[in-house]
């Protein structure tokens, strides 16, 4: 059964929405609009307040002006550039003033004399002779709305062939035709407890808007609405954990994680006791666990995660612990293996390069339960890796870990108890708003005897200088890694001037040291390689592209060089100089760059200034500014269409008390007016990747 009185936005072809057709939707596939639905929520993403009409002949020149006038004369001509020039006479309402477009052929056409028409554009004003060059002009016919100018006038994100005045064209018709046959689906208890406007009236004024104001609550209403129905996923999926009842069970038996504390040479502090406590409660629990371990870098979150997954594993079940990349995914690995397998326990490396015969042995041990832990980036969540006991999943460094993925793994069946590990630069009380269906402990304290990295600013010519005294470091006994930025592993010109300065540094300033060069498109055998290297102190300096940016754990390297480092965002920084300064060691971390911008400086000076994560995340935010998209991306937060998780705290908590309020009231959505808004959920899941981003 349909619910759309004239077909479902969801479904109907962006085509055959009036003047569209095959051709132009073809172009509007490249903005990702396939059907009406698509179009109607392809939001503007500013206006042009085109509805002070004000006499030309009070305003000054430069202005940008909306007018009305009445065409007396029209001539074309064309220049020697061949560029067609279209002037009008027009009368205004104190006389005479003109009107000119560029190539706009077959214009003339259209201002027959005694047509109306609003035009829009800048003013110049020369000796009593006004004109205004045209940026947009509507022809006012006596049918319908204004829809170019005359009138507050959407702005849109578009591509090449498509104008602004055919994307307002095609909104407009899709209104007309369609506005009323859009149902609301909040219910209306919510509706009116946050004042919200409804669903068809929303439409047309976030296109087409009466006034600022009714604009602001169009664009409210669609900010709530998102973030409403995120967090009523939230809420959907904690609710169903809540009740879920683990189909296994924990002992009191502590044998190995006694013998590997034991075997540490540090015993934990007390935040990390006190995270294990808060975990092994949770563990304990009838229902799986569901819970966020923030801590800053280096805070000592894999000690952590080693004893969750012990506990299941001294129980004869099994764990899997996930990382973001293979380099991490291998160093876990390689310290988990050396301490656990003299206590006889079994870890397996899922690693991407295995051959195809090594990985269905592993994949055999693992459904007989012989492998005890397995270690793996992403790739563990394939259909195909099947355990035969699954207790505890961790995973690390993923704060981009989605809700999705989330699901994905607690429908394998088995409903693991979960730990997600994250150093995530997300200010504290957006964390809770935004893992609103996680519990959260927070190791809040490094270990002792860690002394502040040293951080220090230079500019690019003194990078010599730089490398002399990485060099020094070098014959005292320490490493140290140089880094250059890479900010997608395929931008080419990055990758060659990591391996221009790598050789230059191999032949020069660093000719004593062993060097070596690592970054993401190197075969994953020779990446291994150097990192087993690396670790082993067998190599002095690495030469790196941020591969090396989240987990990496080599405690004897003292030195962190960041090359063009006004080129990162401070989130990023902070990983990086967290790669050292991890054992007793003063560690020193070098920014060199040229700061070109206000931005560029106040990250510098922020990093100089705070060694705290949670700090610099807010301190990051700030500077960037909740507008920054491209900010929200890197700090983790999920992406929406309208709304903006800074900007929109207040209404964030909102829509969170609304959806828990809804879920706990009714958690089958069995209320029938909650039948709409099911289906409004499912679509949001389903979009996913084009309404909201995560992971
Ligand atoms: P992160 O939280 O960034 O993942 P790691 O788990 O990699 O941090 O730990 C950072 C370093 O601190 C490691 O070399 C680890 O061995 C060491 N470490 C962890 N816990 C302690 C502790 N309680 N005392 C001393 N060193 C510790
Ligand atoms: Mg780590």
């Amino acid at each position: 059964m349909s619910n759309w009185e004239a077909g479902d936005p969801y479904t109907i072809q962006v085509q055959y929405v009036k003047m569209v057709g095959p051709r132009r939707a073809e172009q509007l596939a490249r903005l990702k609009l396939f059907t009406l639905h698509d179009l109607l929520y392809h939001f503007p993403r500013e206006y042009l307040d085109r509805s002070q009409l004000r006499s030309p002949f009070d305003l000054s020149s430069g202005d940008n002006v909306t007018v009305l006038g009445r065409v007396l004369s029209c001539q074309e001509n064309r220049t020697r550039k061949n560029l067609t020039i279209t002037k009008a006479a027009l009368e205004g309402d104190r006389g005479v003033f003109y009107a000119v477009w560029f190539n706009r052929l077959h214009l003339k056409k259209a201002l027959k004399p005694g047509t109306q028409l609003y035009i829009s554009g800048k003013l110049k004003r020369n000796f009593g002779h006004l004109e205004v060059q045209v940026q947009d002009y509507e022809i006012i016919t006596g049918e319908g709305d204004a829809i170019h100018a005359g009138r507050i006038v959407p702005v849109y994100h578009t591509t090449s062939g498509i104008t602004q005045r055919m994307l307002r064209t095609f909104m407009h018709a899709a209104l007309e035709q369609w506005q009323h046959s859009y149902r609301e689906f909040l219910p209306s208890q919510v509706l009116e407890q946050v004042g919200l406007m409804a669903l068809p009236e929303a439409l047309k004024q976030v296109h087409f808007p009466d006034s600022h104001a009714l604009a602001e609550q169009a664009r409210r209403r669609f900010i709530f609405e998102e973030l409403f129905l995120f967090q009523l996923q939230l809420a959907l999926l904690r609710h169903q954990i809540v009740r879920v009842e683990k189909q296994h069970r924990y002992g009191p038996d502590s044998r190995l994680t006694r013998q590997y504390l034991a075997g540490l040479k540090f015993t934990l502090t007390t935040a990390q006791s006190r995270v294990v406590g808060e975990i092994m409660a949770d563990m304990a629990s009838l229902h799986p666990m569901n819970r966020l371990l923030q801590g800053d870098v280096g805070s000592g979150k894999t000690v952590v995660a080693v004893l969750t997954l012990l506990k299941a594993v001294e129980n004869g079940m099994q764990g899997a612990l996930m990382a973001p990349t293979e380099v991490l995914a291998e160093q876990h690995y390689l310290a988990m293996d050396n301490a656990l397998a003299p206590l006889g326990v079994r870890v397996a490396l899922f690693s991407g390069g295995l051959p195809a015969r090594e990985r269905r042995a592993l994949l055999e041990q693992l459904a007989a339960g012989e492998v005890a832990i397995a270690v793996g980036t992403q790739a563990l969540l394939h259909e195909d890796v099947v355990f035969k006991k699954l207790a505890v999943v961790v995973i690390d460094e993923q704060h981009r870990f989605g809700v999705r993925q989330r699901g994905i793994l607690q429908k394998k069946g088995v409903y693991p108890d979960l730990l997600i590990m994250t150093a995530t630069p997300i200010p504290r009380t957006l964390s809770m708003t935004v893992y609103g269906d996680l519990d959260v402990s927070v190791i809040d304290a490094l270990p002792p005897g860690r002394q502040p990295v040293r951080t220090y600013f230079v500019a690019p010519e003194e990078l010599p200088r730089v490398f002399t005294f990485v060099a020094q470091q070098v014959s005292k006994g320490h490493q140290a890694y140089v880094v250059c930025p890479l900010v997608e592993e395929s931008e080419k010109v990055d990758l060659q001037a990591a391996v221009d300065l790598y050789e230059q540094l191999a032949v020069g300033a660093l000719h004593r040291c062993r060097v070596a060069l690592l970054h993401g498109r190197m075969k994953r055998a020779d990446k291994e390689v150097i990192m087993q290297q690396f670790r082993a102190g067998r190599l002095d300096v690495l030469v790196s592209t941020t591969v090396i940016e989240v987990g990496v754990d080599v405690p004897n390297a003292s030195v962190m060089v960041i090359v063009d480092a006004d080129r990162f965002g401070l989130a990023q920084l902070h990983q990086l100089r967290g790669r050292v300064g991890r054992g007793a060691e003063q560690a020193h971390c070098i920014l060199a760059a040229r700061l070109r911008s206000r931005e560029a400086a106040e990250r510098i000076k922020a990093m100089k200034t705070s060694q705290d994560g949670f700090y610099l995340a807010e301190k990051d935010l700030q500077i960037r500014g909740p507008g920054d998209m491209a900010g929200v991306r890197q700090s983790g937060l999920p992406e929406f269409r309208l709304a903006n998780l800074l900007r929109d705290r207040e209404l964030l908590r909102e829509a969170r008390r609304q959806a828990r309020a809804l879920i706990s009231a009714d958690p089958d959505f069995r209320t029938g007016e909650y039948h709409l808004l099911r289906l409004a959920l499912e679509r949001f899941n389903q979009e996913g990747s084009s309404y909201l981003h995560i992971g």
